[in-house]
């Protein structure tokens, strides 16, 4: 594996960033490798985050303080020329990789064309090309629709907002350990007050939080966690004041938890029983990187409603509420929509994104990754008895940090891996509302030598940290 060198090589260019770069050919001009040529973060990156201070706000917090130049698939170049491996994609948003070139292509192409008209006023294609791709990835589901806007909260805002007009009903059901976004009402939809809902009140009403499935933890078969939560929802909610469920099918901010078998189905089954609609959140979990475009695909589930964004355009804004035609269509013309929702310029990479997952067979390789993964992290579990867990789907994998013998989190432990790791180049993030846990969320173009490299690395800086 490339070890950290001392060879200043491929200095970014003037710190300014004065010209625009040609991006295709600067993307692929960065080999997949790690390699470092100072401390982290350097010296330019401590001098910019100097200047940031002075202008931007604590409350937007940056978890490593490495300004970054450039990027190609799984490489992130720093302004010091440091090549640091990605194995957090922007929290899943480059799932097929940074600068993928068609993404770039066709990105580029669009915005000679026509950046912005506002599908409201005067439509275009490419939102159209969206929506039919969208439509044709919930296995199961037939004639769904789109409404296409900017942000993972977004997408849940109005898929709550769409359940409420065509039940009629007030109430929305959430789980413990979830995220939703930082918005006023998904901030309240959250699982963890701080930081996101803290002093930021009123919180929005009319929100019920329920026990989820969390087997490492609770014990309970699939049947047992569902059974418990509708009876929460039930007794603390009333089934038919609720508009909707809404459900990450693996929790992502929560800690990467795969619920126990059969708990999404029992979960499903009585949301149709009680006319409640169920709302998948997959704007983590979504866009292949499972191995099924959607997650909730691989619990057997068919959801009334799905929520996309992070991965959906290759790293620019787009979020997706693609629904049941009965569902969707309740909202009266003008009710939906948003200045910048569904940009030209975004709908043409989400387009391009849909044809790289077909064209290299992206959920294969989402399995083949998760597979070379697991079975790296399960060597290092058997050797770090702190590793209590590992799990997850395809690319989306996570692994649990626990004092060994307990079921108590080592938050500790997690922020001094992760330093480790970082500081031999590899970007890695914790993950869990206890910080208990490490995600990897690994470009599907990521190869099995730089897997192998992230191993080594994380094995590095358990040894340095346990
Ligand atoms: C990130 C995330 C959101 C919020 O998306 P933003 O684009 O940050 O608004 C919502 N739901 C889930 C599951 C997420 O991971």
């Amino acid at each position: 594996m490339s070890e950290a060198t001392l060879t200043p090589v491929d200095a970014p260019s003037a710190a300014s960033g004065a010209a625009a770069p040609a991006a295709p050919a600067q993307g692929a001009a960065i080999p997949q490798e790690r390699r470092l040529v100072t401390e982290i973060p350097g010296p330019r990156s401590r001098e910019l985050q100097e200047r940031r201070r002075a202008v931007v706000p604590p409350g937007v917090h940056s978890v490593l303080p490495v300004y970054v130049d450039r990027a190609h698939d799984s490489i992130i170049v720093d302004v010091d020329g440091n090549h640091i491996i990605d194995v957090c994609g922007g929290i899943g948003v480059t799932t097929i990789g940074h600068t993928d070139d068609a993404v770039v292509a066709a990105a580029t192409a669009q915005l000679g064309k026509v950046t912005h008209t506002l599908f409201t006023m005067t439509p275009y294609e490419p939102y159209v090309q969206v929506a039919e791709h969208l439509a044709r990835s919930i296995a199961g589901a037939e004639g769904y629709k789109t409404l296409l806007m900017n942000s993972g909260a977004e997408a849940v805002e109005n898929g709550v907002k769409i359940a409420r007009k065509f039940t009629g009903r007030p109430g929305v059901a959430v789980l413990e350990h979830a995220y939703h976004g930082r918005t006023m009402l998904t901030s309240t939809m959250n699982f963890k007050a701080a930081p996101y809902a803290l002093g930021y009140g009123p919180r929005a009403s009319d929100v019920y939080k329920a026990p989820n499935s969390y087997p490492l933890h609770d014990g309970l078969s699939g049947a047992e966690a569902a059974a418990r939560t509708i009876a929460y929802l039930e007794k603390t909610a009333g089934a038919e004041d609720l508009a909707c469920l809404v459900v990450e099918p693996i929790q992502g901010e929560g800690g990467f938890i795969v619920p126990a078998d059969g708990y999404l189905p029992a979960l499903a089954e009585w949301c149709r029983d009680n006319g409640i609609v169920f709302i998948a959140d997959e704007v983590q979990a979504g866009m292949a990187r499972t191995g099924t475009i959607f997650s909730i695909e691989q619990f057997g589930v068919v959801p009334d409603i799905v929520l996309s964004a992070k991965g959906i355009a290759g790293g620019l804004p787009l979020a997706g509420i693609t629904g049941r035609a009965d569902i969707m269509d309740k909202s009266q013309p003008g009710g939906l929509g948003g200045t910048f929702g569904g940009n030209p310029v975004s709908c043409a990479a989400a387009v391009a994104v849909f044809e790289q997952i077909a064209e290299h067979d992206l959920l294969a390789e989402a399995t083949r990754i998760g597979a070379t993964f697991t079975a790296g992290l399960t060597a290092l579990q058997a050797k770090y008895p702190a590793i209590a867990e590992v799990r997850g789907k395809g690319a989306m994998l996570a692994i649990e940090i626990l004092k060994p013998g307990t079921l108590e989190p080592d938050a500790d432990l997690v922020a001094r891996v992760i330093d480790a790791a970082a500081q031999r180049g590899v970007l890695l993030l914790g993950t869990g509302a206890y910080n208990q846990g490490i995600r990897f969320l690994p470009s599907l173009k990521m190869s099995d030598a730089l897997i192998a490299d992230v191993l080594s690395v994380l094995d590095e800086a358990f040894a340095a940290s346990v």
